[in-house]
């Protein structure tokens, strides 16, 4: 059996370079069987009232830095994250419930993130404006510069603890700004084991802020507070909507949901894409906002599809997130379980046929496929964010295109197929953020542009394009 760590660790919070102690205790508890793992002290107003000051001088000792040194900062800060990475992957298991292997991933991630961020520091620039192209321009000059926004209000989700922090983190600093980051209250760990970190790396205080606490209190602070100048967000719709009625005119970013779709055509290599739709589905069960949920099959193909599909998804070992070979663990907790099992019972009801799975058991759910859906099942048309898969047939790729085309959210999907010329049109013809041809929806680099269109979100992730998002675009022009 793995080693829990049975001694309970003690969070504080981290207020301008400094750990703070509320009081205001929160246990975070091991998803998989409920293992008190630590307190955290999370944000009371004052508190956070300071962490606002501090990331008001932070954002001015950051914007002074150099790009240079703001890149070498991130670079020093993922030396520090490949000395820490197991502690951080032990960590990240125990607050998320995904498996070891898994959390390690992230963590490796995560130093991908900061590389890709101090690239976005060395790499920001400009642009020369032609303005002689205008009759009025004549004997103008004009150039382009970035300019850090200010403070950086970052709010993130239970699935990526450490990556997701990075995504925002990351760029905000590349951008000369500094971050107030609330993360989710399930997994605040990994955020505040990085904030020491980040002062190690040699930021200036107040440059990273980290204050936990629920989403309705500690997060709303931050979407009302007007000193902040930018909030990103990755996390629900209905949260994502709220926050950008609340925002005013402030700089908003939102990562919000998918129900993510595969199209699998007959010539597709079946070989490859069945694994990768294994992994794609049952990853942290599920819980990632690209996970396979939707796989629409060419007729031809569906069956042996199907076959092996069950096949492998029945292998999977389901266990502790710390034991070395679990493949399947828990869900973020047991509430979550519950909803992704009653719609599992719903589909069922309503005729569809579960070919392996839906079984509950505490937080954890069996890995699920579903046949014979209607699109208007929650299964279907809503986020499951659980290890739930529904497989759809069809005979025109028209048709499959069409029903995907058809839902509220578009941040990316995938496509297999060995017809170049079918590839272009598909992806042409699909309104999502990204096409994945030849893999699954679920695949992603964290240096490519990230993000979706409709309720999936506003804005892109990937530090080259997150750092456009956090600066602001000055013209100087002048006449010779
Ligand atoms: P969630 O929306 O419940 O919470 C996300 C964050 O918002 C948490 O920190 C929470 O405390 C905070 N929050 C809640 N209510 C708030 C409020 N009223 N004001 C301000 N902040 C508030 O999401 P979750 O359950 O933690 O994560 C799952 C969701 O995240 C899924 O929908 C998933 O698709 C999405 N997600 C998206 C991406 C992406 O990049 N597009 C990545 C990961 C997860």
């Amino acid at each position: 059996m793995a080693t829990v760590a049975t001694e309970k660790m003690e969070f504080p919070l981290w207020v301008g370079g400094k750990a703070v102690k509320t009081g205001k205790l929160r246990t975070i508890n091991l998803p998989y069987d409920g293992a008190a793992v630590a307190e955290v002290h999370e944000a009371d107003e004052a508190t956070f009232g300071r962490a606002v000051e501090s990331a008001q001088e932070g954002s001015r000792a950051m914007a002074a830095l150099t790009l240079y040194e703001r890149a070498s900062l991130l670079e020093k800060l993922r030396a520090l994250l490949v000395r820490d990475a197991e502690p951080f992957a032990r960590l990240i298991a125990m607050e998320t419930g995904k498996p070891i292997r898994e959390a390690r991933t992230e963590v490796e991630r995560g130093q991908l993130t900061l590389t890709a961020s101090a690239d976005a520091a060395r790499s920001l620039h400009g642009e020369v404006v032609p303005m002689e192209a205008a009759p009025s321009g004549k004997g103008r000059w004009a150039i382009t510069v970035r300019e850090p926004i200010g403070i950086v209000g970052a709010i993130t989700p239970f699935n990526f603890p450490l990556n997701l922090a990075l995504h925002k983190l990351g760029p905000a600093l590349a951008a000369g700004n500094s971050v107030i980051h609330k993360p989710s209250e399930n997994t605040p760990l990994s955020a505040l084991r990085l904030a020491p970190l980040v002062q190690e790396a040699g930021a200036p205080p107040g440059a990273y802020n980290v204050v936990p606490g629920d989403g309705e209190t500690v997060g709303n602070w931050l979407v009302m507070d007007r000193r902040i100048a930018m909030v990103t967000f990755t996390g629900s719709v209905p949260v994502g909507e709220q926050i950008r009625a609340k925002a005013g005119m402030r700089r908003i970013a939102l990562e919000m949901g998918n129900n993510s779709s595969l199209i699998v055509e007959p010539d597709a290599d079946l070989e490859a894409i069945v694994p990768r739709c294994v992994t794609g589905a049952f990853s942290h069960s599920g819980q990632v906002c690209i996970s396979v949920q939707n796989v629409f099959l060419h007729e031809r193909i569906a069956r042996e599809f199907t076959e092996q599909y069950i096949e492998r998804a029945r292998k999977l070992k389901p266990g502790h997130p710390l034991e070395e070979s679990t493949e399947i663990s828990s869900l973020i907790n047991v509430e979550a379980a519950r909803r992704v099992e009653s719609w599992i019972g719903q589909a069922r009801d309503a005729g569809s046929r579960i070919l392996t799975g839906g079984v509950r058991r505490h937080a954890s759910i069996e890995p699920t496929i579903i046949a014979d859906a209607d699109p208007s099942l929650n299964v279907c048309c809503k986020e499951v964010f659980g290890p739930v898969v529904v497989l759809h047939r069809y005979s025109k790729i028209e048709d499959a295109i069409a029903q995907v085309n058809s839902g509220d959210y578009g941040l990316q999907v995938g496509v297999c197929t060995r017809d170049l010329s079918l590839a272009f049109r598909a992806a042409s013809a699909l309104r999502f953020g990204g096409v994945i041809v030849n893999d699954v929806p679920a695949y992603r680099v964290d240096h490519m542009p990230y993000g979706g269109v409709k309720k999936s979100g506003i804005g892109r992730e990937g530090p080259r394009y997150a750092i456009e998002e956090m600066t602001e675009l000055k013209l100087i022009c002048w006449k010779a």
